[in-house]
């Protein structure tokens, strides 16, 4: 009987915490809050950044302040125009530059956004920065973070602690809470997603980077610059990735498609 009603109470928290993705329409599980994602990531991000150091190239910084904050326009009048506001009513963006030679950017939940100078130095206009910036804008916006996290809590502790969570039980409010908290500081700030949270990115940061008025086109061939320089490390940006060239091809299948429906729009 108890397994019964554990299985019950896990079926209605899957249906309750069951949403979709924003433009995609995939659905998602999401079993962590917005605030309990948000206030142990906002403490990962904050103790990054007292570590990391500020670029000195400040044309570069502010060219990553100027395309971020317009994808970032782009992206809140399409959330309002569909009445998804509220997916990012707790987002405060903040797009920075920081002091390191490695090619790389990464996204924290919120929209907190982190590019490398190293990144820097492939990229020869805003159209190509903006690639960058709408692939991890894509993150945030996906919420592929909590996705990552429900799914380990899931893997974790099942129906055991959902069953407590529901029935309001301290105990297993904190285990759940501790947890989180735990997988910020496992994984730090380089959340890895996975090859799936990755694909939806490129297709959902071609779709704000053409909503912002940059050109998608660019996304061929700035990848085609990324996979020349062939990095030894792997950062987040082509962490888990499909290889460059089914990147490249999935892209290119994907720009008439974002080109007729959101050029100009
Ligand atoms: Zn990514």
């Amino acid at each position: 009987m108890k397994q019964i009603i554990g299985l019950v109470v896990t079926a209605l928290i899957f249906l309750s915490s069951c949403s979709s993705v924003p433009i995609t329409g995939r659905k998602q599980i999401l079993l962590v809050s917005d605030q309990d994602v948000l206030s142990s990531s906002l403490t990962e991000y904050s103790n990054y950044m007292k570590t990391a150091k500020a670029s000195t190239n400040k044309n570069g910084a502010a060219m990553v302040t100027r395309v971020g904050k317009k994808i970032a326009a782009a992206t809140e009048q399409y959330l309002k125009n569909n009445g998804l506001s509220s997916e990012i009513a707790n987002f405060a963006w903040e797009f920075n530059l920081v002091n390191s030679a490695e090619v790389n950017a990464f996204c924290m939940p919120g929209g907190k956004i982190v590019v490398y100078d190293g990144l820097l130095k492939l990229v020869s206009s805003d159209d190509d920065l903006a690639v960058v910036l709408g692939h991890e804008v894509a993150h945030a916006v996906a919420k592929h973070s909590n996705e990552r996290m429900s799914q380990q809590v899931m893997a974790q502790y099942g129906s055991q602690i959902l069953g407590g969570v529901l029935a309001g039980q301290s105990a297993a409010l904190q285990q759940l809470g501790s947890t989180v908290y735990g997988l910020g500081a496992q994984y730090g700030v380089m959340l890895p997603f996975s090859r799936k949270h990755e694909s939806e990115a490129d297709y959902m940061g071609l779709i704000l980077m053409t909503m912002a008025g940059y050109n998608p086109n660019n996304a061929i061939t700035f990848w085609q610059k990324m996979s020349a320089n062939g990095q030894a490390s792997v950062p987040e940006f082509m962490s888990s990735h499909p290889s460059d060239a089914t990147r490249i091809s999935n892209l290119k299948k994907h720009l008439p498609e974002v080109l007729q429906k959101y050029k100009n729009k």
